[in-house]
């Protein structure tokens, strides 16, 4: 077997991938009770592809236009998986007064028509009145001029060490295990339910994600300590709350990067346990 030593400190964890910026993150590590998640990105890849059309009153070729148009200056993962879909080219002429919300959409003038995509929440405060639809996947709504014209169904995938991740921070003696995303509660539902986290948060703005991380934060009162995991601009808030904040540092945003104290490489979640695992070998080193 390999010798304690070489598991040891922030070296040994920068060799597995694991970039800790303070030897004070290790201790911190070694006495974790709670482990909450952002979903997208986190636990699942973030990477979308869109996987079905339905239109009411456009045809399919002009729904997925005013979407790509629509979608055309937006980072969000959503939005360039409709991009690629879209398979002519974006004629920015066509755009005039863009503006994105975040946790909602975007709204811009597309081809001489107002256009709005983004979720439920988004039609809802337009007053735009949308079919509810059962379906595995993220929807986005399209409306055109004040009414609902379609919505394109968008998948996500669990990464495939997800599951493995939540079971190995159980076995490390974390208590509870928490996912917040601002994505809607049936697709929460999935995806929290298969990786096996105890508590579900959805449809959460960026500034509820970090009052709900507050809330369990109380723990902190009986001196828990909390990690949070992350990967986006808007994780940035908690990553800075958490006792111990874990940026996914290769698709993750620079700003969380920035905003971590601990930085997974690799992007798998499991590396939280391997974390954790060798923060407690180092201790048994050191004392
Ligand atoms: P999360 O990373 O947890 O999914 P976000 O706040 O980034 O949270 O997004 C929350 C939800 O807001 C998304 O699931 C989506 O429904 C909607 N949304 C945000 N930005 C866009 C966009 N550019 N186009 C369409 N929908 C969007
Ligand atoms: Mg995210």
């Amino acid at each position: 077997s390999i010798p304690l030593s070489f598991f040891g400190g922030i070296g040994g964890a920068s060799k597995r991938g694991i970039l800790v910026k303070g030897s004070n993150f290790l201790e911190a590590l070694q006495q974790v009770k709670y482990v909450v998640f952002d979903k997208t990105g986190t636990l699942t890849k973030g990477t979308f592809t869109v996987t079905d059309v339905h239109t009411q009153t456009v045809s399919k070729d002009e729904l997925v236009a005013y979407a790509a148009h629509a979608e055309a200056f937006s980072t969000h993962p959503i939005a360039g998986s409709i991009r690629a879909f879209y398979k002519e080219k974006i004629d920015g002429k066509q755009i005039a007064n863009y503006q994105e919300t975040a946790g909602y959409g975007t709204e811009a003038m597309i081809y001489g028509r107002s256009v709005l995509a983004g979720n439920e929440k988004w039609m809802e405060q337009h007053e735009i009145k949308c079919p509810s639809i059962e379906t595995i996947g993220t929807l986005v709504y399209i409306a055109v001029d004040g009414k609902y014209a379609g919505h394109l169904v968008i998948s996500d995938e669990i990464k495939p060490d997800a599951k493995a991740a939540i079971n190995a921070l159980k076995r490390l003696g974390v208590k509870k295990t928490i996912m917040l995303t601002g994505d809607a509660k049936r697709v929460a539902k999935q995806v929290g339910e298969n990786v096996g986290v105890d508590q579900i948060y959805a449809e959460l703005l960026p500034h509820q994600k970090v009052e709900q991380f507050e809330k369990v934060d109380e723990v902190k009162a009986k001196r828990e300590k909390v990690i949070f995991v992350g990967d986006g601009i808007n994780d940035t808030p908690v990553l800075a709350r958490a006792d111990v904040g874990i940026a996914m540092g290769g698709l993750g945003s620079d700003a969380a990067i920035e905003a971590a104290d601990v930085v997974i490489m690799t992007d798998e979640p499991s590396k939280i346990a391997e974390a954790i695992h060798i923060a407690k070998k180092t201790k048994s080193i050191v004392w």
